[in-house]
Formats: structure tokens, sequence, C-alpha cells
């Protein structure tokens, strides 16, 4: 598992070549065809081991981490900047970041009170970045606008079960398929791709897919875990199956979110392979978020398309948190699928 490099890269959206060099390196001599296409997505081809008939089986998932971008800078040497992805602009006061190819350390601070005149609400507009510039000079010296910024964050182990880090979503995905691609071979031919821009509207994903035209995909994730607290409060609703995922539960199925419903196929199909191999899972029906599935599932005449993800705590924020059972977990449950899929997989009733 190469989670730790892969966690601690820097690759916002749309530069994502640190993340790209490492799993390049770690894929080596474990696929053929192994191709950086014309947007900057890596893909690589398996092949199965089964003679004829190998469907091919796309495996994507995004190397690509939300961030900002510098847009200028004050008299007093702080920086505007705004956000590459989702971001809740109210975690933000406070926290370190690393700005530009030379990673210059900064704080993002809430502009000072003469300055804006709702205090009450968190918004990006308001915040600012200091890196140590008391000038206009002094800060356009270090950085340039349209620099990238990144959260600065260290991956560790906080017990041997729970991992800690900046960028699960999506480099956790990414370390499953390099697991993936260094096992094997599989029945079916493995359309490996390490995908670019997912974060501000899976783009990678869709000419990817065009290009490489797998007969069915799954989109590997770190998806988002709401277990903390009980929302109600109440401790009778512990029962009560998550609408979103919850840590340690196994890995998460998504039937539905903003971006794909998921063929039911594939659905049925992974559940009961989780349950002839004795892998825990968990259904995630809350709505809302996407993934590389809402692009692929529409590429060319339409793709049957599936989601797979590890549970993560804090996602889009400098710290997630993930259960390494969940991790081993999810891994099974791709190779079992990989091993169990055939055409009938995908016969209509
Ligand atoms: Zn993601």
């Amino acid at each position: 598992m190469i989670l730790k490099e892969l966690s601690e890269a820097v690759g916002v959206s749309g530069k994502e070549q640190a993340v790209r060099q490492i799993i390049l390196k770690a894929i080596e001599g474990h696929a053929d065809n192994i191709r950086i296409d014309p947007l900057g997505s890596v893909t690589a081809i398996k092949k199965g081991k089964r003679s004829k008939g190998r469907p091919r089986v796309m495996l994507a998932a995004h190397m690509d981490e939300i961030g900002f971008m510098v847009m200028g800078f004050e008299s007093d040497g702080l920086i505007r900047f705004t956000n590459i992805g989702g971001i809740d602009d109210r975690i933000l006061p406070g926290l370190r970041v690393k700005v530009g190819e030379s990673q210059i350390p900064g704080v993002i601070v809430w502009t000072p009170i003469h300055k804006n005149n709702d205090q009450n609400v968190v918004k990006l507009a308001n915040l600012r970045i200091d890196i140590g510039a008391t000038s206009k000079d002094g800060a356009s010296g270090k950085v340039k606008r349209g620099d990238h910024i990144v959260f600065d964050s260290y991956y560790a182990e906080m017990s041997p079960k729970i991992l800690r880090g900046k960028a699960f979503d999506d480099r956790v995905g990414c370390s499953l398929l390099v697991d993936v691609l260094q096992g094997g071979p599989y029945p079916v031919d493995v359309l490996a791709a390490f995908t670019v821009q997912e974060e501000i509207g899976l783009r990678g994903a869709r000419v990817v897919a065009q290009a490489m035209n797998p007969d069915l995909a799954f989109a590997l994730e770190g998806t988002t875990a709401h277990d903390l607290p009980n929302p109600s409060g109440n401790p009778d609703d512990d029962d009560e199956p998550n609408p979103v995922t919850k840590l340690g539960s196994g890995p998460a199925l998504t039937v539905m979110d903003s971006s794909v419903i998921v063929d039911p196929r594939l659905l049925r199909f992974l559940r009961t392979t989780a349950e002839s191999n004795n892998i825990p899972y968990q259904l995630k029906t809350a709505p809302g978020g996407g993934t590389d599935a809402g692009s692929i599932h529409r590429a060319n005449a339409g793709i049957p398309s599936a989601v797979i993800s590890v549970p993560c705590r804090y996602i889009h924020s400098p710290t997630a948190l993930l259960n390494r059972d969940d991790y081993d977990n999810t891994l099974k449950l791709i190779q079992a699928a990989l091993n169990n899929m055939s055409a009938d997989v995908l016969k209509r009733d």
C-alpha cells in the first residue's frame, strides 16, 4: 500500500504530475500499454488470463485533490485566493497551507474587522493567506498569481487501524488501484484509469472512458463518512443505517448520488460477491456528491457503472481518517469482483 506517499503528494486539480509520477513508478511492470492521455490521466491495461470472451472492466480513481489558487495580493502582503473544488469555507480560518511550486508556507487568516462587515459568516472572499510578507511586492516576489495552494498536512497512523492524511479523496482509490494492478492477473481485462480533474467536474474520466470504451466500469473512491456525532443525539438511533457511511463497516456501495444511478445489475453483483466472500459492505444512499462514474456511464453509447468507496471522515479538509480494515475489505471486494466477473453479470432479466 502506497497510501502515505500518495497522500503527502501535492496534486490540486489540473496539476497532478507529482501524483502521476508516484503511480507510474508503482505500476511499471505490472500492466501493459501504460500511457499518459492528452489531459494527463494515466491509463494502463492488465490483460486477463481467460483465453477469450473477457469483459473489459475499467477501474477508475482520480489523482487530483481540492485546493486553492492565488488570485492577487493586498498592499499589506496578504494573498487573495479562490477555491479549486468543493470546500466548506467555515473550516478554513487558521489552517496551514503551502503555496506554489516551491511550497511556501502560509496560514489562512480572516480579514480584520475593519475590512469586512459580515463577521458572523466565514466566507472565502473575506479570507486571506499570510505568507509572512509585509508588502505587495514582498508577496508577489515569492508566489505568483495562478499558483496552486494545498493543505499542509502529514500522514499518520493514529492507531494500527485508524489512518490520517490529506486527500484520501481520492488517493485511497489510487492506492487501491495500484494494489489491484500489482496483484492478479484476473480472468478479465482490467482497464486502469488514474484520472485528472475529477473535483472540478469529472473531466478527465470523461475522455478516458471514451478512449478506452470498457464494457463496464467501477469508480474507486474515498467517500464521506458522517458517523460522528450521532446526528439526532438519540442513542436509540444507532441501529438506523447511516445514509452516508460509517468507518469500520466495510466498503460503501453507492446506490445513487447526484452524478449517477448505479447500474442495478452491477450493484446486485457487488452485493452477492461481497456476501459470498464474507466481506462486510454498506450501502450509500445519501443524495449529493458525485464521482467519475457520473462521466463514465454517459460516455460513448453508455457504460454500465458502479461506485466502490472507502469511508473517510472529514474529506475535503486537511485531515481525513479511514479504517485500515475498510481499506483491506475494499481491496478484497474489488479483486473478488474481478475474479467472478462474466458477461452474464450484464444480462437483462
Ligand atoms: Zn473523490
